[in-house]
């Protein structure tokens, strides 16, 4: 099983208890593990029919004709860009999901192992199950026959592991306001999430309210470097805070804790609707 909530949330613990409690969403690392856990266990089976549990998480498309749609095809190959994972189901057809709040995936066998928030089951021929399970039901699921045009029409940004330092340099050239309200805009780079940024920016040493233009290129270059280092970690531990850095942000955020690098009682405030925790030691705001 893999699930969004236990590759973080269960995982923010300090000092024995519960450090933070609100779910915390799947961001790039999470979806990149959903992506090959869907490619080890799910390609290249028949889909023999799709139960669909609970239409809420269904978006322009009913479940009969999610289900028609489906039927008799393979999932092919699968696409990440930022927080949505696409999957092809045979050519001309893709499957569509996000993660939402506590959106996950688990491949089982027998029906009685089906997960208690199971919203969609994608029954194989060989009677292996993939579900799709969402708690709080912020997920989507639907299918499009043009990832292209969808991310156009969304408007999202190059993929957080996809951009380039010019690229990059260029948006922090071109936009005003706060670091962490431009790496978190999806329209900007997509992928970036609460957590991250929050661990990013501890790891550049940037007070999260910093604003860009204060910010000089070698900075900027840094900043750079530090997201592809700090993204491509946290998908090789999984996106499960047990197999990240103890020198990372990410197990001490929260009520109570303490700085890694000074050990300092870190602090949180409201940054682009969004709950930042730093050091403000460590952490400098530059003006
Ligand atoms: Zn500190």
């Amino acid at each position: 099983m893999l699930s969004a909530s236990s590759c973080l949330l269960a995982h923010l613990r300090f000092a024995g208890t519960i450090a933070c409690v609100t779910f915390a969403m799947p961001e790039l690392p999470d979806v990149e593990t959903f992506k090959r856990y869907f490619d080890a266990s799910s390609l290249h089976q028949r889909i023999g029919h799709v139960d669909v549990r609970d239409a809420y998480i269904l978006k322009d498309i009913s479940a009969c004709e999610l289900a028609r749609r489906l039927k008799g095809r393979q999932f092919k190959s699968s696409r990440r860009h930022g927080k949505h994972l696409f999957v092809r189901a045979d050519d001309d057809l893709w499957l569509r999901l996000h993660f939402g709040m506590t959106g996950s995936l688990q491949y089982f066998k027998r029906e009685v192992q089906a997960p208690k928030y199971a919203r969609v089951l994608f029954v194989f021929t060989n009677n292996h199950r993939l579900a799709f399970e969402d708690q709080r039901k912020f997920g989507e699921i639907g299918l499009i026959e043009d990832v292209i045009e969808y991310l156009k029409k969304r408007a999202l940004g190059r993929d957080a592991l996809d951009i380039d330092l010019s690229q990059f340099r260029a948006i922090f050239r071109k936009h005003g306001g706060a670091v962490k309200t431009i790496l978190l805009n999806q329209k900007l780079i997509a992928g970036i999430g609460n957590i991250y940024a929050d661990e990013i920016l501890f790891r550049t040493r940037l007070h999260p309210a910093t604003e860009i233009s204060a910010l000089k290129a070698k900075t900027v270059s840094k900043l750079f470097r530090v997201t592809r280092y700090i993204l491509k970690k946290a998908i090789e531990s999984k996106a499960d805070a047990d197999l990240m850095p103890k020198s990372w942000l990410l197990a001490h955020r929260g009520k109570g804790g303490k700085c890694p690098g000074c050990g300092r009682k870190l602090r949180s405030a409201t940054i682009g609707g969004r709950t930042a925790w730093f050091c403000a030691h460590c952490q400098k705001r530059r003006l």
